[in-house]
């Protein structure tokens, strides 16, 4: 019986992902999903390869999950580009999963599989409630190959033969994961001379930034400077153009005020926070839609409020320490 593995290009047609350097996230996920299919299709049997588009095309999130459901898939992977100021690679699988699960044990493959041929900073293998992950019935991870907005990433990202190595890694990943047998003789790549190692890159293992918070859960200028150091924007520690909210008041007491407008390093958080599954207007307001979002993302009590001190902001400084956000 072959092995049903269906393949989501992210984004498409009005929506088109992240975008930066000259590049469209909707274009780089089709284009490295084409060449996962390739590569399966070329060196192993036993597989019926779907997609979820083939082209230029807008899709729900959730009518992904029913193709991969109603085709009974044994692997869903959505592929994707991140965005907002980091750098290097990381796969998701859903919250409700760990990594003794057959779908954490698949994460621990693909990822692994991914790195060795890509050679970025791991950003780690981590969890998130995504709605493509959340819907569908099988084994599903997302990985987030590269960042688009960032100009070492992006470089890699304008080369197809980057773009092999990271369909590469993702089809070996998914053949290990689902046990699947090598075509024989039929000029697989594994049976092709290995080219000779290129030259060491020196140009793309800048480590992850780690900052060195106190994590006393208290929001104030240094989570905002690492903040602002962490989306590479202007780092003066301070949270502009926000309004009298609760949760400025929170912050500032409710004698603040500081006019609209928005704080350039809060749109950053913002648009970080889309690129991870959320839907929030790009305002730069540090509001509750926003904290329930970080909330979120972060796995921490999601009820929008960020008081002092709050897990969210403890849990905030760890990851900035760590280099994980
Ligand atoms: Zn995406």
């Amino acid at each position: 019986m072959s092995k049903i593995i269906v393949i989501d290009p992210g984004h498409g047609g009005s929506d088109p992902g992240a975008q930066g350097n000259g590049l469209r996230e909707k274009d780089l996920t089709l284009n490295i999903s084409k060449r996962i299919r390739k590569y399966l299709e070329d060196n192993y049997e036993g597989i019926k390869v779907l997609m979820t588009r083939t082209n230029d095309k807008y899709l729900t999130l959730s009518q992904r999950a029913q193709f991969a459901n109603s085709k009974s898939a044994d692997l869903f992977i959505s592929i994707h580009i991140n965005a907002g100021g980091g750098t290097g690679y990381e796969s998701f699988i859903h919250t409700s999963q760990n990594s003794n699960t057959a779908t954490g044990k698949m994460q621990t493959t693909v990822h692994n599989e991914a790195m060795k041929k890509i050679n970025v900073v791991d950003r780690g293998k981590k969890r998130a409630n995504f709605a493509v992950l959340r819907e569908t019935n099988m084994r599903a991870i997302l990985p987030e190959n590269l960042f688009i907005d960032r100009k070492e990433d992006a470089a890699k990202l304008k080369e197809s033969s980057e773009l092999q190595k990271i369909a590469e890694g993702h089809a070996i990943g998914i053949a290990k994961a689902l046990g699947l047998k090598s075509k024989k003789g039929g000029g697989t790549s594994q049976s092709k001379p290995k080219p000779k190692p290129s030259k060491p890159a020196t140009d793309h293992t800048k480590p992850t930034q780690k900052e060195s918070l106190t994590v006393d859960s208290k929001w104030g200028r240094a989570v905002t400077r690492a903040l602002q150091s962490f989306f590479d924007t202007p780092e003066d520690g301070i949270l502009s153009g926000q309004l009298r909210n609760g949760v400025t008041n929170a912050l500032y007491g409710n004698t603040a005020s500081f006019g609209g407008g928005g704080s350039v390093v809060i749109k950053a958080l913002q648009r970080y926070l889309n690129t991870k599954g959320f839907n929030l207007t790009v305002d730069g307001l540090l509001g509750p839609s926003t904290v329930r979002a970080l909330q979120s993302y972060l796995g921490t009590p999601v009820d929008g409020v960020l008081s002092r001190p709050s897990v969210v902001v403890g849990e905030l400084q760890r990851r900035l320490n760590a280099g994980t956000f």
